[in-house]
C-alpha cells in the first residue's frame, strides 16, 4: 500500500524497510507508524498521519490489571564497537567483565541492577534500575533489536574521540523503531582529542537528536567509564527520564514480560531469561510465549525454578527485574513476549490459537515450499528424460550452460538461540554470486551425532556439489560427533568469537571456490 500510494517500486520499499529493521516482511505485515515515517523519510516522501484517536488497547485491559506502583526502568546501552558500551557497564557493576570476556565482546544478555540517586520515584524505598547487557557487533543486531524490546530507555553511548560512527546510527534507529527515549552518555571524555561537543553537533546533524546543552530535549552526560566521572550524573538523568516516564506495573496482574534469550545450562537445564514488565512471575506459574516471527504451536512452559542474575534462586520475580526462568522445555525466541496464563490447558489452547491466526502465513510459506519442490522434481525429471532422449545435445546445452554454482550447507549450533541466529545470519550473509549458502539450521546446544547425520544426508541426498559444514559458536562437540565428522570428512568450526568465525569461513568459501575452477 505504501508502495502505491507513494508511486514507488514495492521492491525499494522492502529494501528499506529490512535496511531500517531486521524483521522479516511479507506482504501481509503492518507497518508501525515508527517505521512509515522512517521509511518515508528514507525515500524523501511526504506523507501526513491522521490522528490517533484510539490508545493502546485500552478495552483489553480490566480494573484487576490498572497499573498501580512505580516499578524500575530497564534500561539498555547501546552504541559503536569499541566505544565503551562493556566498560560503562562495568564501571556500573564494580566488576571486571570488560577484561575477562572472550575477545572482549559481550555475546549474550544478562542484566543487572544499580541503585538510582535518591530521586523522588514514588516511594521512600531506595529505586533501582536493571541495565541489561547488550551484544557489541554489528553481526549481533538481530539480538540487540530485541534487546530494546522490553526496554524502557535507551544510553547511547558514544566516543568523544570517535563520534557518531554506523552503529551508533543504526542504535538510534533500532530505539526510535521501539518508541523508546534516548539518553545520550558521551564517553572517553578523558582521552586526548576527546571533542564532546562536536560529538553534539553530529548527534544533531545526523540523527536529529537535540542535546539539552545546544538546547534541545536530549539528556546527554559527558562521561569517562575508565576514571568514573559523570556516571552519578547518568544515573541522575536516568532517574529523572523513568520518573517522566511514569513507569507503573500491578502485582496483582497477570505477569508479563519480554524474552531475552534462552540457553541450555548444563546444569540446570533449559533457562530462558525473561524481564518482567508487569504482574509477579512463580514457580509453578505456567507460560504461554508470543513471538510474531515464529509460527509453532509449541510456545509454552511451565517454570520450575527462578534464579537472579548472579544464579541466586528465587521464589518470585516482580516488575523490572531480569530473572532466568528454569524448566521451559521449548527453545523460546529472543524478543517473544511472555505471558503468564492460568493453567497447562489454556497455554496450550492459546498457543494454538496463535499458530491459527498465523495460518494463513505458515500456508503461504508451505504453499512456496511445495510449489519450489514441484518445480525442482519436475526440473530434475525434464533432465534425466533430457539426458536419455539426446544425449549428445544434452551434452552440448551442458557445455554451452553456466558454470555450476558451488553450494555450502551449514549447521549452526550456538549457546543461546539469539546467538546462533545472529551466526546464521551472519554467514547468510557471505553469499556471493558463485557460491549458493544453505543454512540448515541454527539451534541451542552442543553438537551432536544427530547433527552430523542431519548434514551428512543433506550431501549425499540434496546435492553432491554442496560443501556441509558445521559451525560451534560458543558450545563443544560430542566425542562420537567427532568420531563421524571423521569419518564422512566433515569440518566442525570452534569459535566463540564471531570476527574469527566469519575469517575461517571467509576463507573456506574461497577455497571451495577455487577448487571450483
Ligand atoms: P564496547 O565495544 O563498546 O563494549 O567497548 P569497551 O568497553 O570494550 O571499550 C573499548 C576500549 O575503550 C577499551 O580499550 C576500553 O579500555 C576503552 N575505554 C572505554 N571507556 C573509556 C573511557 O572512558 N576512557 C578511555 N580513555 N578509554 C575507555
Amino acid at each position: 500500500q505504501l508502495a502505491a500510494l507513494s508511486e514507488c517500486p514495492e521492491a525499494k520499499v522492502f529494501k528499506v524497510a529490512t535496511d531500517l529493521d531486521d524483521s522479516v516482511y511479507t506482504p501481509r505485515t503492518v507497518l508501525s507508524p515508527a517505521l512509515i515515517e522512517l521509511i518515508t523519510e528514507e525515500l524523501k516522501l511526504n506523507i501526513s498521519f491522521l490522528p490517533q484517536t484510539e490508545q493502546l488497547r485500552p478495552s483489553q485491559r480490566t480494573a484487576a490489571e490498572e497499573p498501580t506502583q512505580t516499578r524500575m526502568p530497564i534500561i539498555t546501552v547501546m552504541g559503536h564497537v569499541d566505544h565503551g558500551k562493556t566498560s560503562l557497564l562495568d564501571a556500573l557493576r564494580h566488576s571486571n567483565i570488560a577484561r575477562g570476556e572472550a575477545g572482549g565482546i559481550t555475546q549474550s544478555v544478562a542484566a543487572f541492577q544499580v541503585p538510582l540517586p535518591s530521586a523522588d520515584l514514588g516511594n521512600e524505598e531506595e529505586a533501582f534500575a536493571t541495565f541489561i547487557d547488550t551484544p557489541g557487533h554489528a553481526a549481533f543486531k538481530a539480538m540487540r533489536a530485541n534487546g530494546t524490546v522490553g526496554t524502557d530507555i535507551v544510553v547511547l553511548v558514544v566516543a568523544a574521540d570517535d563520534g557518531v560512527m554506523p552503529q551508533t546510527i543504526e542504535a538510534a534507529k533500532l530505539a526510535r523503531l521501539a518508541s523508546v527515549p534516548i539518553i545520550v552518555a558521551i564517553n572517553k571524555c578523558d582521552a586526548p582529542g576527546a571533542d564532546p561537543e562536536r560529538v553534539r553537533y553530529q548527534l544533531l546533524d545526523q540523527l536529529q537528536l537535540n542535546a539539552e546543552q545546544l538546547g534541545g530535549d536530549v539528556q546527554c552526560v559527558d562521561i569517562s567509564a575508565k576514571t568514573g566521572s559523570n556516571l552519578p550524573q547518568l544515573l541522575d538523568a536516568i532517574s529523572l527520564q523513568a520518573e517522566m516516564l511514569d513507569l507503573r506495573a500491578n502485582l496483582n496482574a497477570p505477569g508479563a514480560g519480554v524474552c531475552l534469550e534462552s540457553r541450555i545450562d548444563r546444569a540446570l537445564g533449559s533457562v530462558a531469561t525473561i524481564v518482567v514488565r508487569n504482574g509477579m512471575l512463580r514457580a509453578g506459574d505456567f507460560l504461554l510465549f508470543q513471538s510474531p516471527k515464529v509460527l509453532r504451536g509449541d510456545l509454552y512452559g511451565r517454570i520450575r525454578g527462578i534464579i537472579a542474575s548472579d544464579s541466586e534462586r528465587l521464589n518470585e520475580a516482580t516488575p523490572g527485574m531480569t530473572v532466568g526462568v528454569i524448566g521451559i522445555k521449548t527453545t523460546i525466541p529472543p524478543g517473544a513476549e511472555v505471558h503468564v496464563v492460568e493453567n497447562e490447558k489454556l497455554a496450550k489452547a492459546k498457543s494454538r490459537e496463535m499458530l491459527a491466526k498465523n495460518a494463513s502465513a505458515v500456508s503461504t510459506i508451505n504453499l512456496a515450499n511445495s510449489l519450489l519442490a514441484a518445480r525442482e522434481s519436475e526440473e530434475e525429471q525434464k533432465e534425466a528424460k533430457g539426458n536419455r532422449e539426446d544425449e549428445h545435445e544434452a551434452e552440448l546445452d551442458h557445455t554451452q550452460s553456466e558454470p555450476e554454482k558451488r553450494k555450502l550447507a551449514v549447521l549452526v549450533k550456538g549457546d543461546v538461540q539469539g546467538s546462533a541466529d545472529a551466526v546464521a545470519q551472519c554467514i547468510q550473509s557471505l553469499e556471493t554470486a558463485d557460491l549458493n549458502i544453505r543454512i540448515l539450521g541454527a539451534q541451542v546446544g552442543d553438537v551432536n551425532d544427530m547433527d552430523m547425520k542431519i548434514i551428512s544426508t543433506s550431501r549425499q541426498v540434496k546435492d553432491s556439489v554442496e560443501e556441509p559444514i558445521v559451525v560451534a559458536f560458543n558450545v563443544r562437540t560430542k566425542d562420537s560427533a567427532i568420531r563421524t565428522a571423521k569419518r564422512f570428512s566433515i569440518p566442525i568450526l570452534t569459535h566463540s568469537i564471531i570476527y574469527h568465525l566469519e575469517d575461517e569461513v571467509k576463507n573456506r568459501i574461497s577455497d571451495i571456490l577455487s577448487a571450483g575452477r
